[in-house]
């Protein structure tokens, strides 16, 4: 028999935002529940060194930040859950959210802090070279490509530390962009161009990942590239590429019940984490197209747990009032 548990408040993720808030509705008393999802600690489980979270003098572990969060969490009273969403109604109160373990979560307020998810180049090789050469994962996969040679696509921050944390372990790597120039932070594209193992390939689409199909597995072993100025086609020999190409917000499993814009990303009022919807309430990079730091998501995560107090007080106060 599938079990149901109600809470105050759910809070969906396990980032920065998810945690923030699980503090902060915590202390307030409100006994929040947190259910965790696919990749619990969220996208700083899968970066290197934080060096601009505040707090810490000396550079710090993405996934031992996220250890730290999730501790404190659990220090003050969330319950998290190890479970992945798999269907919600926001169509009434309480709301309800079907875990994939067959548990029914339903909560008087909701906190979607499911963050965003890489995105995929979506050419030929791709999927299929999928941990046999491919990655969107330079701290999790880079140690496999020590003393190789690899690539990096994109021209953001992430690809920029990607290009920078694999140099310290393959033997070379290229960075290839589409445009011209990086539009990653100066300070991390000095730190790129400093490196002598580093080249950099501009105005260039990766077009496939070739594969070597000559042992018991196929595995990378070339890009097809296109110049897109000229026209002119190449191959890259490389044993790994890895994918930086930004992310894409998870919010498939809101699609049609709440206001989202053209991306997916949640719409929340100007200044709050209000959504569409009263009592449901967005914060991290489910909602942030703009900043997506680890310390914003943190921030709105706050917001978010605030909003929600302040609404379920006044939803307690309506229902004492309809009791009198
Ligand atoms: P991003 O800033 O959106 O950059 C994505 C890059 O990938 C862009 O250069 C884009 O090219 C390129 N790109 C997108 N689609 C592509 C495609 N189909 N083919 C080839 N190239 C493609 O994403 P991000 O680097 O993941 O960063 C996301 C956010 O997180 C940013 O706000 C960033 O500052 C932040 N971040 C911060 C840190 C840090 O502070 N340490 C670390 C990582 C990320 P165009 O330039 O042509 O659009």
């Amino acid at each position: 028999m599938p079990q149901t548990l109600h809470s105050r408040l759910l809070i969906l993720g396990a980032g920065p935002a998810g945690y923030t808030a699980a503090i902060y509705a915590a202390r307030a008393g409100l006994q929040p529940r947190l259910v965790a999802g696919l990749q619990p600690g969220g996208q700083l489980t899968i970066t290197t060194e934080v060096e601009n979270f505040p707090g810490f003098a000396e550079p710090i572990q993405g996934p031992w930040l996220m250890e730290q969060m999730q501790a404190q969490a659990i220090h003050v009273g969330t319950t998290i859950e190890q479970d992945v969403i798999t269907q919600v109604d926001l169509g009434r109160r309480p709301f309800r959210c079907l875990g994939d373990s067959g548990t029914v979560y339903e909560a008087d307020a909701l906190v979607i802090a499911t963050g965003a998810q890489a995105r995929w180049l979506g050419i030929p090789g791709e999927k299929e070279l999928s941990g046999f050469g491919v990655s969107a994962c330079a701290t999790c996969d880079g140690f496999f490509y020590r003393g190789k040679d690899v690539a990096v696509v994109g021209g953001g921050n992430s690809a920029t530390e990607e290009a920078l944390y694999l140099a310290n372990l393959a033997r070379h790597v290229t960075l290839i962009h589409r445009r011209d120039s990086l539009r990653s932070e100066k300070i991390l594209q000095r730190r790129l161009f400093e490196k002598p193992n580093v080249t950099l390939l501009w105005d260039t689409a990766v077009e496939a990942v070739l594969a070597d199909a000559s042992g018991r597995v196929p595995v990378a072993r070339a890009l097809a590239l296109r110049n897109l100025k000229t026209g002119a086609q190449s191959e890259l020999a490389v044993h790994g590429l890895f994918v930086a190409i930004g992310h894409d917000p998870a919010t498939a499993l809101f699609r049609g019940q709440l206001a989202m814009d053209a991306e997916g990303y949640v719409i929340t009022q100007p200044g709050a984490t209000r959504t569409s919807i009263p009592g449901v309430f967005a914060a991290g990079d489910v909602q942030d197209k703009v900043y997506r730091q680890a310390v914003t998501a943190a921030g709105t995560g706050c917001m978010a747990a605030l909003e929600a107090e302040k609404f379920l007080a006044g939803h307690a106060q309506e229902a004492a009032l309809a009791a009198q």
